[in-house]
């Protein structure tokens, strides 16, 4: 375990429902009280003890010298024209992440952040230029999804913000169980998405979990130098490392995986790429997204339109299903990997 990883005292917005139960028999209280305190936390929003009213004087007293609920705070916020709201939220010990609303028709879509920066550095990607900062507490990660929801009781919600998911393990699964609890929002496993850029022991445990969440894999090439070259992690897991772990996930949630595949000019958007990784991939059980270069700092250039629909033609030829990815809220730097805290101060201040 490393450092980074080390046990934290759990603040209030982690605890689990069960956990809650605890608490309370503790503090010699009945179990519904439990419930109260979920849903006054992960439903109604409340954030400080004293405004949970429908919990006796003294026990709020108890819980606030506890159980601390200390929570991220909206710093700043940056509307997109299509519609896209990119959050700029501030963790209490001062460090920032983002947060993406993504609306599409009735249903809003939250991209969150699993952790402040990213320790993995692919060439493509604005958090991989900033390192590790620190990893995120469950809390602070289903924070973002209740700040970000707006109206949707149920929105989707994807890790494909900040940070690598499943390097940051136990407080993703917590997360995850949070946000599936059915005192909290409820969240179906269906409507989450966990995207890795493919740490193949993690995915397997992840399978265990009896999650059932849906699982994206970041492939970005179809072969092992090409995708060194655009994700170092690469050189400690290979294609085939992460592919088996991958197929290992479809076969025992019975989820389909889906594939990530960022189309970069020159790199890995050639029909003889295409018809590599359709050779990968496990044919029907598979879906390939195909994701838009977003201009980062980086010396790439996204592919033109016409080569995206060609190697998605190939694709289909080979039967593997695949989607072009739509790009949303570029104009604020709120694209997939263009999230970088404010270091790149594209947000405007809240107003
Ligand atoms: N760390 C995880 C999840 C966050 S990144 C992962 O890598 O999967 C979410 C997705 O955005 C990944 O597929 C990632 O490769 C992609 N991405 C990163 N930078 C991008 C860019 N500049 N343009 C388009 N997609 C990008
Ligand atoms: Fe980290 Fe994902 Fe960005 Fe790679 S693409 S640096 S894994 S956030």
């Amino acid at each position: 375990m490393t450092a980074l990883e080390a046990p934290r005292a759990l603040a209030a917005l982690d605890l689990l429902p069960a956990e809650w139960e605890q608490a309370m028999a503790e503090l010699g209280q009945p179990a519904y009280r439990a419930r109260q305190v979920f849903h006054a936390l992960h439903v109604e929003g409340a954030r400080a003890w004293e405004a949970v009213t429908t919990l006796p004087r003294t026990l709020r007293v108890e819980l606030a010298a506890r159980f601390p609920l200390a929570a991220p705070t909206v710093g700043a916020r940056a509307v997109s024209v299509d519609g896209t709201v990119k959050y700029l939220l501030a963790l209490p010990d001062g460090r920032e992440i983002e947060t993406v609303h993504i609306p599409d028709g009735d249903r809003v879509t939250v991209c969150v952040s699993s952790q402040a920066g990213c320790a993995l550095a692919c060439a493509f990607c604005a958090t991989g230029r900033l390192g590790l900062q620190r990893n995120l507490t469950a809390g602070e990660i289903v924070e973002q999804v209740y700040v970000a929801r707006h109206d949707d009781p149920a929105p989707n919600v994807v890790f494909m913000g900040m940070g690598e998911p499943l390097a940051n393990y136990a407080a993703v699964v917590r997360a995850l169980r949070l946000l599936m609890a059915p005192e909290g929002l409820h969240l179906s496993p269906r409507r989450i998405t966990v995207s890795t850029s493919g740490l193949p022991d993690r995915i397997r445990r992840l399978a265990r979990e009896g999650l059932g969440v849906r699982l994206a894999v970041s492939l970005h090439a179809a072969d092992d130098a090409t995708r060194s070259a655009l994700m170092p992690i690469n050189d400690r897991y290979p294609l085939r490392a992460v592919l088996e772990a991958a197929a290992e996930y479809a076969q025992l949630t019975g989820r389909r995986v889906s594939y990530e595949y960022v189309m970069l000019a020159g790199v890995n958007d050639r029909p003889q790429d295409a018809a590599r990784l359709a050779r990968l991939l496990p044919r029907r059980d598979a879906h390939v997204n195909l994701i838009p270069y977003n201009p980062t700092d980086a010396e790439f250039r996204g592919s033109p339109p016409e080569t995206i629909r060609a190697f998605a033609r190939v694709l289909a030829e080979h039967g593997v299903p695949c989607s072009v990815r739509r790009s949303r809220g570029r104009d604020v730097e709120a694209a997939c990997g263009q999230l970088a805290g404010a270091r790149r101060g594209a947000v405007a201040a809240v107003s």
